[in-house]
């Protein structure tokens, strides 16, 4: 097995790296109605979701919110799904996102979506929830303020798996050699004032800086 992700003539991932294995990957649309795109930049998200399932359904679920990738490894639940071709726009960045300065994210970027519920809080009980009220029974979170200095209140963060982290590192890589246009990966928080994702557990500068630098 290679140790890249395989993609084809159609843009889509045909095979996953050994690195990655067990992994389950499915490729997964019903339309292909976005604008044709050159990808320039790579951006990582969080879904607020707590399995690969609700990740997918949020994403193929409405008109205006897609991703490239939806992905988990974490635990028993170790999924890579293709949603949109990487020459297709997706919808992910939102419509006041801005890159280098420029608008319309969405025409040059790749999204990747991890399933992670983004922000945590720990109640009276000692217990851990999500945003929507969901116990949060898994690793220990994150305690950090995100580094925007936005979002105060959120100081506790679900932390990806390792797997998870080399999922995108592996993708990242794959995408590159293939689309050499590509010249940056970001989080959503930092091309969008009023975005969290990744949020602080998810080694962005690293990630960056093993890629590019
Ligand atoms: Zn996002």
């Amino acid at each position: 097995m290679a140790e890249l992700f395989g993609i084809n003539a159609k843009h889509l991932i045909e095979s996953v790296p050994e690195a990655l294995a067990p992994c389950e990957f499915e490729v997964k649309f019903d339309k292909v109605k976005g604008h044709k795109i050159t990808p320039r930049v790579i951006v990582v998200h969080y879904g607020v979701t707590r399995s690969q399932k609700e990740l997918e359904q949020a994403l193929l679920g409405n008109d205006y919110v897609s991703a490239h990738i939806a992905l988990t490894a974490r635990g028993s639940e170790n999924k890579i799904t293709q949603l949109v071709p990487t020459n297709v726009q997706a919808g992910h960045a939102g419509a006041n996102a801005f890159w280098r300065g420029q608008p319309n994210v969405n025409s040059f970027s790749l999204g990747i979506e991890i399933n992670n519920p983004g922000p945590l809080f720990r109640g009276a009980d000692g217990l851990f929830r999500d945003v929507y009220g969901r116990l949060w029974d898994e690793e220990e979170p994150l305690a950090a303020p995100h580094a925007s200095g936005r979002f105060p209140a959120w100081r506790l963060w679900a932390p990806y798996t390792a797997k998870e982290v080399l999922a995108v590192e592996l993708l990242c890589r794959s995408w590159i050699r293939k689309y050499p246009t590509i010249v940056d990966v970001v989080g959503h928080d930092e091309i969008r004032r009023d975005k969290a994702d990744p949020g602080p557990a998810f080694p962005m500068l690293e990630l960056r800086a093993r890629l590019f630098e």
